[in-house]
């Protein structure tokens, strides 16, 4: 699911996508070349719309046609759709807890799942603003933050909240430094941040 902050980009993202699968791979069947038979879909907010219904029906399936799912943050809220392995945003998110809720949208299953964040400067100005606590986390990841999960957990944890999960967290061992093939530590699990900082990546 790759989640847009405006009508706009998710146009420009789904002509983007689409322009970079080939025409063979984007289309479920050959011989029906239309926009419902395209393993890309894109939803930007016309409720009770044609096209809001037939995503709304089809991307939550596990057979789904729909694959990859371009939308604002708006699609399918209250429909749990088991299997999404990967959400995208592109642009920031109107807070943190939203940010929260929107990326815990994957692995509803517990299978592995990632959030991938772009920060796109413009996501700043559009609506609803971005508060300050999202502000000041998209500040802290490019700066001098160690780990996304625990600045985002950091930014959501209030006065009296055990503070069990964020201790352990910080006290997570890395592997030994000898890691042949891919890396499996604590460190190289949970966020690119982490990863920078397990020894078999120095
Ligand atoms: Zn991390
Ligand atoms: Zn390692
Ligand atoms: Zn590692």
């Amino acid at each position: 699911m790759l989640n847009c902050r405006t009508v706009n980009q998710v146009g420009n993202c789904y002509e983007e996508v689409c322009s970079a699968i080939d025409q063979k791979t984007l289309y479920i069947h050959q011989a029906q070349k239309k926009a419902s038979m395209r393993l890309v879909g894109a939803y930007h907010g016309c409720p009770g719309s044609a096209t809001e219904k037939y995503y709304v029906s089809e991307f939550p399936k596990r057979d789904s046609v729909v694959r990859c799912m371009i939308c604002t943050v708006a699609f399918g809220m209250g429909i749990d759709i088991p299997d999404i392995s990967h959400i995208f945003h592109f642009g920031i998110s109107a807070s943190v807890l939203s940010y929260w809720q929107e990326v815990g949208r994957a692995g509803r299953e517990g299978q592995a799942a990632s959030a991938y964040f772009f920060a796109t400067a413009a996501s700043k100005y559009h609506k609803p603003i971005p508060d300050k606590g999202m502000l000041s986390l998209v500040e802290k990841l490019s700066g001098d933050a160690e780990c996304a999960r625990v600045e985002v957990l950091q930014q959501l944890t209030v006065d009296g909240m055990d503070r069990s999960t964020m201790d352990s967290l910080k006290q997570r061992v890395p592997c030994a430094e000898d890691c042949t093939e891919l890396c499996d530590c604590p460190l190289c699990n949970c966020c690119n941040l982490c990863e920078r900082r397990c020894p078999c990546t120095q």
